[in-house]
């Protein structure tokens, strides 16, 4: 097949999810597979810096002497690419002669970020976006209008009633469905509308890019990363879904919280975003979102604030730290804290928030990136019943499934622990099965293929020993939460003396891959810890 580049020339090449980086294409290494989509062109590429290869499509390949700069980053740059850039710099000094051509354009992050957050104002990269316009977009424009006219004069558009929004909201959970096998009590399960089987969630590993190494070039911040895979996600259509009148502030837009948030925005909520990094608000205000300065700004302008941050000390940070979420409660305002951390820490935020008249709910949620994005999270849930009801319409949002675990605040945190438990000895197992298959002369495509066909079968069995495979390990669940879970669980077992063999043994893997650097990589990547 005619290509325009030759062996030798110095380029960008664009890996799926990450920005393009500077490399040269070499001749193929006869141990790295070649792409299965023999349809299109690619090009063996070498990066500088990071010194991968991968079979890179020529639609994601531009020469580099003729676009210098148009991919050199400003801001967020990966660990490696200046690096890349001088190794590239180099060789491009020592060449005899410099080859010119026009390439077709690559898409930029941000216009990658387009394809996610439709609706764009004019003047931005216009592409095929085949997902769902944002339901409800336009009624958010409207609102956003009113809102600012209300916060320039308040007197003028006073806040929705609380006697109409629990009108509103108490007609929801008319849909609850009471489990008929429930033994705790006050246990109650809402079977949210257009579940999807799991199975049909796209794999991560792109399916024509082999990479040698087990790092993408430079390693760049995975969670700050667009995968073009996750650009295809679309959300489970939820045309029933009304939302709730009131305020909805959202702490926190790491992987679950960019995916809670778009569907929420999506379903018609009002939303008011706030994030650590602030770059990351961006694109959700310019999809209709709100931004606030800190959490308490946040809690103080929205009736329910929702928060999902990283662990323990993120938690306390946001709440109890300077202009956190405690300085914006007062007497209703209602905090429902997402995130998977110990059940005192758990405890404690609840005590704090109810002692100045605010209403708490633990609410922790199972299910990962595309699981997120496409709203199919499972919602667990204890504390404020009143306050679990008036949820509905945000949890119809993001998930599939909510469990109200009763009043007591812990609960559906140590339900939590034990699925994640359960998940961490899962992908711990498969890792050493897929190190000892090497190690024995089979062929590790050959076990993920019986895995795949028996009675083993699951997303997270066939997904993960993709990601095995593939050596792709772009988080979809950041392996260093994954060791938190199995860490908060084993503490858990110590306080009831529940021998956990298992549990403490995978622990120790995780431990290892988070040594190795992977901390930041997907659960999958405990792979390295098995066969290292
Ligand atoms: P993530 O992508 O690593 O994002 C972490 C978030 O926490 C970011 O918004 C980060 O802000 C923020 N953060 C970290 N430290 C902070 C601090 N000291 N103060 C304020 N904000 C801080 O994490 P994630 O995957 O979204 O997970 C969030 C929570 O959900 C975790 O508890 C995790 O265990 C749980 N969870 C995750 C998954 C999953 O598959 N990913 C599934 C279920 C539950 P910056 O952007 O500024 O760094």
């Amino acid at each position: 097949m005619a290509t325009g580049f030759e062996i030798h020339d110095l380029v960008w090449a664009k890996m799926k999810g990450f920005p393009a980086w500077p490399g040269k294409i070499i001749e193929p290494k006869p141990e790295v597979k070649r792409p299965a989509n023999n349809k299109k062109v690619h090009h063996f590429i070498f990066f500088f810096g990071s010194e991968n290869y991968a079979w890179i499509p020529e639609e994601n390949i531009y020469l580099y002497s003729d676009h210098r700069d148009k991919f050199k980053l400003e801001k967020r740059i990966p660990k490696g690419f200046k690096e890349a850039l001088e190794a590239i710099e180099d060789e491009l000094k020592e060449k005899p002669f410099i080859k010119t051509f026009k390439t077709k354009e690559l898409p930029s992050i941000d216009e990658e970020l387009a394809q996610i957050f439709p609706g764009k104002p004019s003047g931005s990269p216009q592409k095929d976006y085949t997902r769902e316009p944002l339901k409800g977009k336009k009624s958010m424009e409207t609102q956003n209008t009113v809102r600012r006219k209300r916060m320039s004069n308040s007197d003028d558009n006073p806040k929705p009633k609380k006697a109409k929004v629990i009108a509103k909201v108490t007609g929801s959970p008319s849909k609850l469905t009471l489990s008929p096998d429930h033994k705790l009590k006050p246990k109650i399960r809402a079977e949210l509308p257009s579940p999807r089987p799991e199975h049909n969630l796209p794999m991560s590993p792109p399916s024509h890019s082999y990479i040698q190494a087990s790092l993408s070039p430079g390693n760049a911040s995975a969670s700050t990363q667009i995968e073009e895979t996750l650009l295809k996600v679309k959300p489970v259509a939820k045309p029933s879904i009304i939302p709730t009148p009131m305020r909805i502030g959202f702490l926190g837009l790491g992987i679950m919280g960019q995916g809670m948030v778009m569907n929420l925005l999506r379903s018609g909520h009002e939303v008011t975003v706030w994030n650590r990094t602030a770059l990351k608000c961006r694109d959700f205000v310019k999809s209709g979102a709100f931004k606030g300065n800190n959490p308490a700004e946040v809690v103080q302008s929205c009736d329910i604030t929702f928060s999902c941050v990283a662990d323990t000390t993120a938690v306390k940070d946001l709440v109890f730290g300077n202009y956190g979420v405690l300085q914006g409660i007062s007497k209703g305002k209602c905090y429902v804290e997402m995130s998977t951390i110990d059940e005192e820490t758990m405890q404690d935020v609840a005590e704090a928030i109810t002692a100045r008249g605010g209403v708490f709910l633990e609410s922790p949620v199972v299910g990962s990136r595309v699981p997120a994005l496409e709203g199919q999270l499972i919602i667990l849930a204890a504390g404020e019943r009143k306050l679990y009801d008036e949820c509905y319409s945000c949890f119809e949002a993001i998930g599939k499934k909510s469990l109200y675990l009763g009043a007591d605040i812990g609960a559906a945190t140590r339900m939590k622990l034990i699925v994640n438990m359960v998940m961490g000895t899962v992908v711990a197992g498969l890792a050493e099965a897929m190190a000892m298959a090497e190690k024995v002369g089979l062929d590790q495509e050959d076990v993920a293929e019986v895995l795949s066909v028996g009675a083993l079968s699951c997303p997270t069995v066939i997904h993960k020993s993709q990601a095995i495979l593939s050596q792709r390990y772009d988080p979809h669940f950041p392996l260093q939460h994954q060791q938190k879970d199995l860490r908060l669980a084993l503490l858990l077992g110590d306080k009831v003396e529940q021998p956990l063999y298992v549990a403490s043994a995978a622990n120790e893997l995780y431990k290892k891959a988070r040594r190795l650097g992977y901390g930041e990589s997907d659960i999958s990547a405990v792979y390295r810890a098995a066969s290292n």
